[in-house]
């Protein structure tokens, strides 16, 4: 079996990876103050309270997406 090395993350690599987590900290940032994290609209009391990190909105279109 061959051990794998591990490697550093490339300079690259390590920009995407913060990026990522500046995009998740957002989404979350917005989620707290109840804002739709897809459009930042305000999310209803109603789904907020459900936990829906999407406003009424979103939650519509992203049901017909899929
Ligand atoms: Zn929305």
């Amino acid at each position: 079996m061959r051990m794998q090395l591990k490697r550093r993350p490339s300079a690259r690599e390590e920009g995407r990876i913060r990026a990522r987590a500046a995009e998740v900290e957002e989404a979350l940032r917005l989620t707290r103050e109840g804002r739709c994290y897809a459009c930042g609209e305000h999310v209803e009391a109603a789904l907020a309270e459900l936990g829906s990190p999407l406003c009424h909105d979103c939650r519509c279109s992203a049901r017909q997406l899929s």
